[in-house]
C-alpha cells in the first residue's frame, strides 16, 4: 500500500533497528483519512472471505479496525489489556508479552461478544514477534469462532511473528512489510 509506505518513510521514526515510532498517524495522533484507506485496503485484501466481526487489541488497533467495521457495517471488539486481572467466568483471557514495553499483560474479551457462530477478522497495528496476534487467535479459538485471517498495518518482517502465524496456516495480510531498519533507514520487502 503505497500511501502507507510513503507515510512511514515521511513521518515514521526508526528508534533503533527494531522499533518504529509512528505516533503522528497511528499510535498517538491518528490520521483518519489514512486509516480509512487502510480499512478499505483490508476489505479489498479479504474480499474473498466472509466475516461478521473484527477483533483487535486496545489501543492502537482500534482506529484501523473501526474503519473496517464502519465500511462493512459490522461490529468491532477490542481485547482489553490489564496488568492483573481478577478471573471472571465471563471472559476469555490470554497472556501477551509486550516486546516494546517488556511486560506481560493479560488480554480479556467478554464472552458475550464472541461466539462459535462468529467469523472473525483479526486486525492489529504492528506484527513483530506475534505475541499480540497469537493472544487474539487464542481467545477466538476459546470461543469456538472461526478466524478468517489476520490483517496487519505494519509487519516487521525481520521479526518472527509473520513466519510463525503463516506456518500455523493463518492467512496474514500486511499492508506494509518492513525488511530492515539499519541506520534508521526503513526498507520494505521488495525494495532494492
Ligand atoms: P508482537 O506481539 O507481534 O511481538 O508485537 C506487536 C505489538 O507490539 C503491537 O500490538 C504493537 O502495539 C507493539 N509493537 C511491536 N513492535 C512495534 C514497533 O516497532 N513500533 C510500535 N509503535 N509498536 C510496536
Amino acid at each position: 500500500m503505497d500511501l502507507l509506505k510513503q507515510r512511514i518513510l515521511n513521518d515514521g521514526e526508526a528508534l533503533n533497528e527494531n522499533v518504529l515510532k509512528v505516533d503522528s498517524f497511528l499510535n498517538h495522533q491518528i490520521d483518519p483519512l489514512l486509516m480509512k484507506e487502510v480499512g478499505q485496503e483490508f476489505i479489498n485484501r479479504f474480499e474473498d472471505v466472509e466475516f461478521n466481526k473484527v477483533l483487535t487489541l486496545e489501543s492502537s488497533g482500534i482506529a484501523p479496525s473501526v474503519m473496517v467495521g464502519l465500511l462493512l457495517d459490522i461490529p468491532v471488539v477490542f481485547g482489553r489489556k490489564r496488568q492483573s486481572l481478577t478471573l471472571s467466568d465471563d471472559l476469555y483471557t490470554s497472556q501477551v508479552f509486550s516486546y516494546t514495553k517488556q511486560e506481560t499483560n493479560t488480554i480479556a474479551v467478554a464472552k458475550k461478544f464472541l461466539s462459535k457462530d462468529d467469523k472473525v477478522l483479526i486486525i492489529d497495528d504492528f506484527l513483530a514477534n506475534g505475541e499480540a496476534a497469537g493472544a487474539l487467535i487464542d481467545v477466538v479459538e476459546q470461543s469456538g469462532a472461526e478466524i478468517v485471517g489476520v490483517g496487519i498495518v505494519i509487519e516487521k518482517a525481520f521479526q518472527s511473528g509473520g513466519k510463525i502465524l503463516r506456518d500455523k496456516g493463518y492467512r496474514v495480510e500486511s499492508l506494509a512489510r518492513i525488511v530492515s531498519m539499519y541506520d534508521k533507514q526503513v526498507k520494505f520487502v521488495g525494495d532494492n
